[in-house]
């Protein structure tokens, strides 16, 4: 038998990178030389407007967060240099703690120092051996790693499909009642949101719980910004509510939120929580400015919601493929790889950052060039947007419409 080397997986990972590459530019390699604003940056020498940032409310520049976070550099420097278990935690952390808790009407919050920590050391602490998760296959990379963490059975139900998640639930017996349901509000890459209230009719049916991921959502539906769980009207029947502070609140962090009196125990249960350091103070006063906006500035939600509605009927009335709900995640949809890679570098080229997903990076194994539309957008820009897609996509139909 051959001898396998250690470092030999590496062929394959090269040889995927080189495929990445192999229309043109490797989409892992952007450098963005200089940020401008939420929207712009200079990329290759090259003014562009970003329309994929995730930087949905557009607060990365807001002057109040810049000040709360230049004041708490000066007052309480550059990093904490340790753990909250192991370290202490500092003042503000308790407080973006309990302001998180307001937020959502719930008793508890814990926040930890990024969105993909809060997912795993929130799986790792509430599901164990014995326990079971039932997650939406299309959830996003830091849940799965969650549950891998977890060491409980993962069972995947089919994207957004009740009847697939019912016939999982109804396997499972009465080991119904120690189960996880895992899903996101808003998915990340094909911008649709999930059905909460058939959801939690088939939890409340089944007595199982029920954790929603609020990354691309916080801050952006429901009356209060809450998400897609107050859009719906399904707060009271949500037992977990994990989110990040990297998109709509311009940071970086994460957090889980909860009813439950359990939630302060998993201090002493969440590996991902106890063992790395703390978020920056300067970091938390960002977010905690920026949460403050969500509060107060519902127009940001307005603007970001007239935004998308522009680009994703622009994008329609030019025949593109798009995902289904409109929302500030517009996913258009290419048949082909290379196509998508292609038009995404056309479109870097002509001053328009998008993100490129190609399989397997993608849900359902299709290539497509993801939009985040942000409330800092201007018409104009979204016009621009608009045009250059225009000025790649027609001569590339009448070319296939001619060979
Ligand atoms: N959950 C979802 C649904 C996400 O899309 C992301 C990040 N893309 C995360 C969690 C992780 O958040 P963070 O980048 O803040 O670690």
């Amino acid at each position: 038998m051959d001898k396998v080397d250690l470092l030999d997986k590496f062929g394959k990972i090269s040889a995927n990178r080189d495929q990445l590459s192999a229309v043109g530019r490797d989409p892992t390699s952007i450098v963005i030389d200089r940020i401008i604003s939420p929207t712009e940056a200079i990329i290759d020498g090259k003014p562009t407007i970003l329309v994929g940032t995730n930087n949905y409310l557009g607060l990365t520049f807001d002057p109040e967060c810049v000040a709360a976070g230049q004041s708490a550099l000066a007052e309480a420097g550059t990093g904490t240099t340790g753990s909250r278990m192991a370290n202490g935690s500092y003042a503000p952390h308790l407080a973006l703690e309990r302001e998180l808790a307001d937020f959502y009407d719930v008793p508890h919050a814990m926040v930890f120092s990024t969105g993909y920590a809060a997912n795993l050391g929130t799986l790792a602490a509430l599901v164990n051996t014995g326990d079971v998760v039932v997650m939406d296959a299309d959830a996003h990379a830091s849940l799965y790693d969650g549950c891998r963490m977890s060491g409980g059975s993962v069972y995947r139900f089919r994207h957004n499909d009740m009847t697939s998640l019912g016939n999982r639930l109804r396997r499972l017996a009465e080991k119904a009642s120690r189960t996880l349901i895992v899903v996101e509000g808003l998915y990340s890459v094909l911008g649709d949101r999930a059905p909460l209230r058939e959801i939690v009719a088939l939890k409340r049916e089944f007595g199982a719980h029920l954790l929603v991921d609020e990354a691309h959502s916080l801050g952006i539906y429901g009356e209060h910004g809450r998400g897609v769980c107050e859009e719906l009207g399904v707060m009271e029947d949500v037992d977990f509510i994990v989110g990040t502070f990297s998109k709509s609140l311009g940071a970086t962090g994460g957090f889980c939120a909860s009813r439950h009196d359990v939630l302060p125990l998993f201090r002493y249960a969440s590996r991902p929580y106890i063992f790395t350091a703390s978020g920056n103070p300067s970091v938390i006063a960002t977010t905690r400015a920026a949460l403050r906006q969500i509060s107060a500035r519902p127009q940001l939600r307005q603007k970001l919601h007239d935004n998308a509605e522009r680009l994703y009927r622009g994008l329609e009335a030019m025949g593109l493929r798009l995902g289904a709900d409109v929302s500030p995640v517009i996913a258009v949809r290419f048949e082909q790889s290379e196509d998508a890679a292609r038009t995404w570098e056309r479109l870097l080229e002509a001053g328009i950052y998008t993100n490129l997903f190609v399989p397997p990076a993608t849900p359902d194994g299709s290539s497509l060039l993801r939009c985040s539309v942000s409330a800092a957008h201007s018409e104009e820009q979204i016009d621009t947007i608009l045009q250059r897609f225009r000025e790649i996509i027609e001569p590339a139909k009448s070319r296939a419409a001619g060979s």
